[in-house]
């Protein structure tokens, strides 16, 4: 663990969903309910604040200005926010996006500076524009505190990039109880590569995006049996406030009463008793039971298929939707997990299907995909 990291609240507040003045234009934050919003989570003694260049199209960045940035002392609070420098046209672009972050947020440093979404061929973007020594430059002179990336790819990908990447100060991963022990995303493998490298995690999406709020009945019985007054945020929150190595778990606020009840579970925290964990296990073990394809990511299929089709992927979301009954979220993850080879781009050679060890009949599926997301 890097011991020079300075101490963020455990609970972390997720600028990216704010309550909007009107729904179909996300620019609009309702600064006055944001504020108390604000309020409530500080008075609870909670001091992280996450947001992104990108997030409401900016207006997290300045909604943050005006809701804590000019009425709180600045030392009082910290502040993430990071860089899609993938995204942008050239390195001086990128490089421009901390000006500009400084300038909206009304501060003349950030706590917590992140290369956003690093992993896939994102790495190459931000090695050509020169990011990393960027941000250590940055660091050097003041305006940034703390260097780190946020990253939703695998724990390979995690050890490559903090092999070749030693000096940044922390890591931002994608953690929940559902993907814990996912054959495809082993968040408890993204822990330990973390933690081999000494470096703090903030945990992004602990409810797999609202997901694990809304759960299938047969799931959200298990636990409401085990705990009838828990809620089913609180479940996914204190698996990982208690996982060891983490900095803060964000929770992407959208109402007042969602932010007085982080606050309350957070002020009850305690790890989980046994007969918890087993009902959070019973729990996982009815999600996983409404998998539709019996994929485990062993990625035997990938390496013969001469369209690049993200076949592991692809099967994910399909189980995803089937755990969730959520198409909407899935079908949006679908556009960019899959944008390097989707579904569609099967020319049904037949390669895939006589290399996977559980026989799925992978051209079928990935013609279900396509229908349902493409
Ligand atoms: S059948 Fe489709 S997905 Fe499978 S290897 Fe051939 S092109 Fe790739
Ligand atoms: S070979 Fe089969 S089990 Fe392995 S990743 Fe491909 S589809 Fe999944």
């Amino acid at each position: 663990m890097n011991q020079n990291i300075m101490p963020a609240s455990k609970m972390g507040f997720g600028c990216m969903r704010l309550p909007l003045l009107d729904e179909s234009d996300v620019a609009s934050i309702d600064i006055e309910l944001f504020k108390q919003m604000v309020d409530a989570f500080m008075e609870a003694g909670n001091t992280y604040f996450d947001t992104a260049f990108v997030y409401h199209n900016g207006a997290s960045e300045t909604a943050l200005r005006e809701a804590l940035v000019k009425r709180y002392p600045r030392e009082s609070f910290t502040l993430a926010t990071k860089c899609l420098a993938w995204a942008m046209p050239d390195g001086e672009s990128a490089k421009n996006c901390l000006d500009v972050s400084l300038e909206r947020l009304g501060t003349d440093y950030v706590d917590y500076y992140l290369l956003h979404n690093v992993g896939g061929k994102r790495t190459a973007k931000f090695d050509e524009y020169g990011m990393w020594d960027f941000v250590q430059r940055e660091k050097e002179a003041g305006r940034i505190r703390f260097a780190g990336f946020s990253m939703h790819d695998n724990a390979d990908t995690l050890d490559q990039l903090l092999t070749a990447h030693p000096e940044m100060d922390f890591v931002q991963l994608q953690v929940n109880y559902l993907d814990w022990d996912d054959p495809h995303n082993k968040a408890s493998r993204l822990m330990e590569v973390a933690q081999k490298h000494g470096k703090p995690v903030i945990i992004m999406e602990p409810a797999r995006g609202g997901r694990l709020c809304n759960l299938p009945p047969q799931a959200a019985q298990v636990l409401e049996k085990a705990a009838p007054e828990a809620g089913q945020a609180q479940w996914a929150y204190r698996f990982c406030w208690n996982l060891p190595g983490v900095l803060s778990v964000l929770s992407g606020m959208s109402n007042l009463q969602q932010t007085h009840e982080n606050v309350a579970s957070y002020r009850d925290n305690v790890p989980f008793s046994p007969a918890e964990q087993a009902a959070l296990d019973e729990a996982v073990a009815v999600l996983r039971s409404l998998a539709s394809v019996p994929c485990t990511s062993c990625n035997y299929c990938v390496k013969g298929c001469p369209a690049n089709v993200q076949i592991p992927k692809v099967m994910e979301l399909l189980n995803l939707e089937a755990m969730t009954n959520d198409h909407q979220f899935v079908k949006d993850l679908y556009s960019w997990q899959t944008a390097e080879g989707p579904a569609s781009a099967c020319i049904q050679c037949g390669a895939c299907e006589a290399m996977c060890p559980q026989q799925i009949d992978i051209i079928n599926q990935l013609k279900r995909a396509a229908e349902k997301y493409e």
